[in-house]
This record gives structure tokens, C-alpha cells and sequence, in this order.
């Protein structure tokens, strides 16, 4: 069954019995600031003991051409991960001799931590951006996913927070009353889970724009973290 976010019960961190750990997959091709956002708000509202940060290997949906290595998104990752005492680089989408060469999915993803923790007590979140989860019906296993872990939806320009529903298959709805309805208005209960909408985060950064950027000669400075950004440079990523 799943908890409600704390404030929402009026429970207070030091009396929360559960690590509370949110897994935050993606391209990071590269990390930027509005992940760091994301994740700072995410930790914050939902008093979160753990963030992990997944860099994708071989991304289902996103692979494109001239995308940076596993080895250099993973060190970008770590870079940015390394001033937030909360924040957790992982490999745990490294694959086989963490080439970054194999597909994995979240749904196996999510499944690999559960078990890793089993019996702790750790409560999961499942987080991504508002245009991930609208397209989340074409993710491996989804259905199964939304009934894994609880998930923290983010505000994307762009994205409509209030058409999350559409996406979900009405049989995953709960039934009204549920005795893990959370108090919070926004949220959408599923049978297992609850969806959380969080939209006090609004970043227009994207890592396409970062790399047009590079593309064009043009700074990076403030829209990825600064020993990122030197990182980018010493190496000459997204450079033609
Ligand atoms: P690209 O521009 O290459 O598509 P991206 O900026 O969306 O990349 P990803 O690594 O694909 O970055 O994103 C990982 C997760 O972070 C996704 O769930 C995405 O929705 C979310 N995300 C990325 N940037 C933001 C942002 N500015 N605001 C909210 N969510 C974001």
C-alpha cells in the first residue's frame, strides 16, 4: 500500500519508520540544471531520504546519433550529483561491463531496487518529467509499472499536468474511497499507487537545448552546473 507524502499526514521526518527513495531515470545527454530542480523539489516536498540518479545505456526512446558515451553521461551525472549529500549516481542501467550498450527498462529497473531493498521497509518513488509520462503508454510493461512504486510527476513547460489521467488505463484507477486515497487534491489514486503532480518546479532547460547550444558556439554557463560545463568542454562533447 502506498504512503502519502508526509506533509499531507502532518508526520514529521524524524517519525517517518521508511527510507523514502525516489529513482530518477533518463538520457542525462547531459544533466542540467532543470534535473537538479526537479530533484531538489522532488527531495524536498516528499522528504526524500535517497534520489538516484539512472543514466539510461542504450535508451529505448531517445537514441540518437552523436549522443555522448555511457562513460561520459555517467561522469556528468556523478559531477553534478557530488555537492547534494542526497543525491545518488547510479549504475545501475550501466549493463555488462557497464559498456552502456544494453536497453533496460524501468520497469525491470524499479523491480531490481525493490528487491534490493526488500524488507527495509523503503518506500519508492518513481520520478519523471510531465512529457515522459504522457508518453508513458508506450514504455515497456507500463501498466505493471504504475503499480509498482508511487510516482512524483514534474511540471514541464510545454506539458499539461491536468491530461496525466488520459494516459492512465481507467481499470488502474482506484475505486472511490480507497483506503490510501492521499489527502492531497491533485493526486491521482490507482489501484496500488498514487501519481503526484508537483508543479512548483517550471525550468525551460532542456538537454537538447544544452547541446544546440554547444552546437552554435554559444554558452552553457548557468543552464548546466559549472564543473559540468567544464567537464563538456574539456572533453569537446556535442561539438561537431
Ligand atoms: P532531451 O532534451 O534530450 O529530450 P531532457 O532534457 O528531457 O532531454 P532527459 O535526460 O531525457 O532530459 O530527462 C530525464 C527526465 O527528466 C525525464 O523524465 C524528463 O521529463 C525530466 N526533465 C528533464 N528536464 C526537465 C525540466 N526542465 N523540467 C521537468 N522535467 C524535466
Amino acid at each position: 500500500m502506498s504512503a502519502a507524502p508526509p506533509e499531507s499526514h502532518g508526520v514529521s521526518r524524524e517519525r517517518a519508520p521508511e527510507r523514502r527513495i525516489a529513482l530518477f531515470g533518463g538520457t542525462f545527454d547531459p544533466i542540467h540544471i532543470g534535473h537538479l530542480a526537479v530533484a531538489s523539489a522532488a527531495e524536498r516536498r516528499f522528504h526524500l531520504d535517497e534520489i538516484h540518479f539512472i543514466p539510461a545505456g542504450r535508451p529505448p526512446h531517445k537514441h540518437r546519433p552523436g549522443m555522448a558515451s555511457f562513460a561520459d553521461r555517467y561522469a556528468m551525472t556523478s559531477i553534478a550529483c557530488a555537492d547534494h549529500p542526497r543525491f545518488v549516481p547510479s549504475l545501475a542501467e550501466a549493463g555488462a561491463g557497464q559498456s552502456g550498450r544494453d536497453i533496460f527498462y524501468s520497469v525491470d529497473t524499479v523491480r531490481h531496487f525493490k528487491q534490493k531493498h526488500h524488507g527495509t521497509g523503503a518506500h519508492f518513488y518513481f520520478l519523471l518529467g510531465a512529457d515522459s509520462f504522457l508518453r508513458i503508454a508506450t514504455w515497456k510493461d507500463y501498466e505493471t509499472l504504475l503499480g509498482l512504486c508511487d510516482f512524483i510527476v514534474v511540471s514541464r513547460p510545454g506539458f499539461n499536468v491536468d491530461s496525466l489521467r488520459l494516459v492512465i488505463p481507467p481499470e488502474l484507477f482506484a475505486r472511490r474511497g480507497a483506503p490510501h486515497a492521499p489527502l492531497d487534491p491533485r493526486a491521482i489514486s490507482l489501484r496500488r499507487t498514487v501519481v503526484y503532480v508537483l508543479d512548483t518546479v517550471s525550468s525551460h532547460v532542456s538537454a537538447t537545448e544544452v547541446r544546440d547550444r554547444m552546437d552554435r558556439n554559444d554558452s552553457i554557463h548557468g543552464i548546466v552546473p559549472p564543473r559540468v560545463e567544464e567537464y563538456i568542454n574539456k572533453k569537446a562533447l556535442y561539438r561537431r
